[in-house]
């Protein structure tokens, strides 16, 4: 369970709201049951109920399990799209280990405003459920050319290209990596010559189908993950 409390030896946390009800009322956790806690900064720590209440549980911190997760040094860039379909790229993300999403505006992008509470959300719940003690940084979105700025020579900038390129399993390495996605309208040849002329881009194909933007996330991070992840 991620609490936003920061957790040490001896911690009393108080949960309410939803997360004390999926305690007591779903899992039905009584007094010096274990509960698994983590806090995105000091990783994964084992505490018990010391008192299970209707809507207040406090627990116990006892020791702590494992030091924070490392996730692979891997950056999503994706053009934000649909409310249920960002919902679904950025908890698939999550699971799959990117280490950062960067929501990006293009100039096909039709969705510019995003509820990044509501996907931190998402990513907690996600986290959650694949056991991992790390949660994703989230950015807010910017405009394509300013999240292009400077890009470091050392950190591999993946364009996933429906036009074709090498197949990303050929090009994915361990290492500093960031993988690009357009919006459903794909990006514009003006968009094409800022991502042609930046040294770390490669041009890669993920087959000859066109994705809709959410599943070649997906897909991108999978094979990314599978080929150079660790
Ligand atoms: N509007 C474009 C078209 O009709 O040609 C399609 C854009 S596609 C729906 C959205 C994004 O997914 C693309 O910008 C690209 O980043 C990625 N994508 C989709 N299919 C892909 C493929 N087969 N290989 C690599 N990237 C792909």
């Amino acid at each position: 369970l991620f609490v936003e409390t920061p957790l040490h030896e001896g911690a009393a946390i108080v949960l309410e709201g939803a997360q004390a009800n999926y305690l007591g009322a779903v899992m039905r956790l009584k007094p010096g049951a274990p509960v698994r806690l983590f806090d995105d900064a000091s990783g994964e720590w084992l505490a018990e109920v010391a008192d299970a209440g209707k809507r207040r549980m406090t627990l116990a911190v006892t020791t702590r399990l494992s030091p924070r997760e490392t996730v692979p040094d891997l950056w999503l860039l994706a053009a934000p799209i649909k409310k249920g379909r960002i919902d679904w790229l950025v908890e698939k993300a999550c699971e799959l280990g990117v280490a950062r999403v960067l929501p990006v505006l293009t100039q096909r992008t039709v969705v510019d405003r995003l509820n990044l509470d509501r996907l931190r959300a998402h990513m907690i719940e996600a986290a959650e459920q694949c056991g991992r003690t790390a949660l994703p940084a989230l950015d807010e979105p910017r405009p394509l050319r300013e999240a292009l700025r400077d890009w470091p020579a050392e950190r591999m900038l993946i364009h996933a290209d429906e036009q074709g390129g090498a197949p990303l399993a050929d090009v994915a390495r361990p290492g500093p990596a960031a993988i690009l996605i357009g919006p459903e309208g794909g990006f514009t040849a003006e968009e094409r010559t800022l991502i042609a002329a930046i040294p770390a881009a490669r041009g890669v194909s993920l087959g000859p189908r066109i994705l809709r933007a959410d599943t070649a996330a997906a897909a991108a991070v999978a094979v990314w993950m599978a080929a150079a992840g660790d």
